[in-house]
């Protein structure tokens, strides 16, 4: 196969980069190595910031968000045992943040590849990048027992921070930044109503950190820290 642009992972940036090239003209494959039903079942985020809304939008799937997504005009931070309720819409001139599923947010980027025609593989084994830094980068992979190759001109790695393309970049080639916290979260998913629908609530207490956060008006996600 050729194209112009190979997208390894179809999480939301690869997914999201292949709706907006496509957008821009530019023609882009995606190969993943799960299934399209791991990937959509696979819970994570659930709130998007005004930018990721926006950039949904510009994107041309920004439909359902808007129809489906719980806004919060503002958000509360709690300590020494008061809510203190912060006006995000109004001390930004009209940011909003909104509860959204991970999951929905794939989906929508799927429905949109599919229904543009766009070439996604599922389920793609070994995934190599190659001569990534030449005229002519090579993107290799498994499937049904044969060897594929996609010739692109470039190659996007979005597949996180464990995935090949990173681990194929040479020693020094990249700079990190990192701060490691001496603490970690639990964090649980229940199918009860949100503590809170109209604000996350974001708590400081003598034992730690909590937040109550929301999936939808019928799913919670509260993190403890540990
Ligand atoms: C519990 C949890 C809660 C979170 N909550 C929030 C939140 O509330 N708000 C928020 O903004 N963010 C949140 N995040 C972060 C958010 O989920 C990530 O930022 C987001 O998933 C990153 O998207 P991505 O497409 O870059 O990577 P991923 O979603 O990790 O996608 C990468 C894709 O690449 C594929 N892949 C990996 N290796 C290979 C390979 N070798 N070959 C081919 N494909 C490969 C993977 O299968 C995957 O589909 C949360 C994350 C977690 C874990």
């Amino acid at each position: 196969m050729r194209t112009q642009v190979a997208i390894i992972g179809a999480g939301p940036s690869g997914l999201l980069l292949g709706q907006l090239l496509h957008k821009a003209g530019i023609d882009n494959i995606v190969i993943e190595r799960q299934s399209g039903d791991y990937v959509l079942s696979r819970i994570r985020a659930g709130i998007l910031e005004q930018i990721t809304v926006d950039l949904l939008a510009e994107a041309g799937v920004g439909e359902r968000v808007k129809a489906e997504g719980t806004v919060h005009h503002s958000i509360e931070l709690v300590f020494a045992n008061t809510r203190h309720p912060i006006d995000v819409h109004g001390l930004t001139g009209g940011k909003v943040v909104t509860a959204y599923g991970q999951t929905e947010v794939t989906r929508d980027l799927m429905d949109a590849r599919s229904a543009a025609g766009l070439t996604t593989i599922y389920s793609a084994g070994n995934v190599t990048v190659n001569d990534f830094d030449t005229d002519h980068p090579v993107v290799r992979y498994e499937k049904d027992g044969q060897t594929h190759e996609v010739l692109c001109d470039f190659i996007a790695g979005c597949d996180g921070f464990h995935g090949v393309c990173r681990a194929s970049v040479p020693e020094g080639a990249i700079t990190e930044y990192e701060k490691v916290y001496p603490f970690g979260w639990l964090g649980v998913l229940a199918d009860v109503p949100p503590v809170s629908t109209h604000a996350i609530v974001y708590a400081n207490s003598e034992r730690g950190f909590g937040l109550c956060s929301m999936r939808s008006l019928t799913r919670s996600r509260y993190y403890v820290q540990c």
